[in-house]
């Protein structure tokens, strides 16, 4: 009865919001957990669950796998706007679930943040998990990546579901071996890319195997510690693999699994895990092909994910950057393109972006590739700055300022092709000040 009253309650606040035009985010999963923090048991869900985890990549490789479910015809539930934590997932559940805890829909999707899947999955069900990649955040101190890895590694323990693993990456991959008796763990792999190195090029973790501790070989790197390795010693990471993208072709934006000629609107090698992730999904699933073409090639990156937008007639590139790896995704795109541009940095040191930046130091700046200037804005604007300069970028290519519109407006004063990079909470009001600057050049 209890739990009845809790979702009635939810209802009718949730009616309140919808007047006062509110969104709530995770709001109403805040209250309802507060009350019952065993609330997740209520509910009856009776068609699969979909969780996606990472550091980088699940609000993307989330939305991507309930667009694809979307376009062959399943309604889907999922937690699109992004609140991954257990309140927002039971935000989520709570608007779309009936009085008796029913939740009616062909698939229930959720990304979920890295630390919280064994609490939301501990009394609500799972059948397929898939999960990216993990590096080091902005926030991490040393070994913090290693403690979440144990947690999941835990959880999956006991787990017989789906497990979806980037076989590419050792911290991932490792976790197929969490619980020998289930037969449902799948691996995915990419293809060696045009631009793979054959040492590591940018900061990485994963660098011995977490069975024997001795140095992992690696054949070549796609990016950060995302590649091709294997245990000399216990032959960790030398898995069956049940999809394998290639023909890798990053200036058409396509590539190929099982044969099938595969189009997206992104152009990075990151994109290609997820979608190699998206795919595994599908084929677990049974989606017809031609529909999971469709959704590949029609799903737009948007809202600061590799978002391709023009601004004053220029070409602009916008990605957020929550930590090194993350930045240093968006300059392989950058040094891939040949064409001459620009780079506009945006580091804010906020409590959630963390009050430390020293990880800047572990982006890749050296060796910039036909990058005519960079302006650099946010409240740590001189940080990034100096961060750039010691990489031996020309100093008087750069230019700080510490006001967000200022900055857009003296990036734009060129017609060159534009790349923007964001950390976490300047994000979003870099998304606004280039926009606002769009429309007032419209007038
Ligand atoms: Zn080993």
């Amino acid at each position: 009865m209890k739990n009845f009253f809790i979702i009635l309650a939810m209802k009718i606040l949730n009616i309140g919001l919808k007047i006062a035009r509110k969104n709530g985010g995770n709001f109403l999963g805040k209250i309802a957990y507060d009350w019952n923090p065993e609330i997740f048991k209520y509910f009856k869900v009776d068609c699969p669950v979909i969780a996606v985890t990472a550091t980088n990549g699940k609000t993307m490789t989330n939305n991507a796998i309930g667009y694809t479910l979307k376009q062959s015809g399943k309604k889907v539930v999922s937690n699109i706007e992004g609140n991954n934590m257990e309140t927002g997932i039971l935000s989520t559940i709570l608007k779309n679930c009936t009085l008796t805890g029913k939740i009616k829909a062909d698939y229930l999707c959720f990304e979920v943040d890295e630390g919280y899947v064994p609490v939301v999955f501990k009394d609500f069900r799972l059948d397929t998990l898939v999960i990216l990649d993990f590096f080091r955040d902005q926030l991490d101190r040393n070994g913090e990546v290693e403690s979440l890895i144990l947690k999941i590694n835990d959880f999956l323990k006991t787990y017989n579901g789906n497990l979806i693993l980037n076989n590419d990456d050792p911290n991932v991959s490792r976790l197929g071996h969490a619980n020998p008796d289930n037969n449902n763990v799948y691996y995915f792999s990419v293809e060696r890319y045009k631009y793979a190195t054959d040492t590591e090029k940018e900061a990485g973790e994963g660098k011995f195997c977490p069975f024997c501790k001795t140095k992992l070989e690696y054949e070549y790197y796609q990016y950060s510690h995302i590649g091709k390795f294997k245990c000399p010693n216990c032959n960790f990471g030398d898995n069956p693999i049940f999809k394998k993208a290639t023909n890798i072709d990053l200036q058409n934006r396509k590539f190929e699994i099982d044969g099938n000629e595969l189009k997206i609107k992104g152009n990075s090698i990151y994109l290609i895990y997820n979608f190699t992730a998206i795919y595994s999904v599908c084929s677990l699933y049974n989606i017809e092909i031609e529909d999971i073409k469709k959704a590949f090639s029609t799903f737009s990156l948007n809202n600061g994910r590799l978002e391709e937008v023009k601004i004053n007639n220029t070409p602009t590139i916008i990605n957020l950057a929550k930590n090194p790896t993350g930045a240093n995704v968006s300059l392989r795109i950058l040094n891939e393109d040949d064409e001459q541009k620009e780079l506009l940095f945006v580091l804010n040191d906020n409590i959630a972006d963390g009050h430390d930046v020293s990880w800047i130091w572990d982006i890749n700046f050296n060796n910039l590739n036909n990058v005519s200037r960079i302006v650099t804005s946010g409240t740590r604007a001189y940080d990034i700055a100096i961060r750039i300069k010691v990489s031996g970028f020309p100093a008087e290519k750069i230019e700080p300022y510490l006001n967000l519109d200022e900055a857009v407006k003296a990036f734009y004063k060129t017609k060159v092709k534009k790349y923007v990079i964001a950390n976490y909470t300047s994000l979003q009001p870099t998304r606004h000040a280039l926009f606002s600057y769009k429309e007032g050049t419209k007038k």
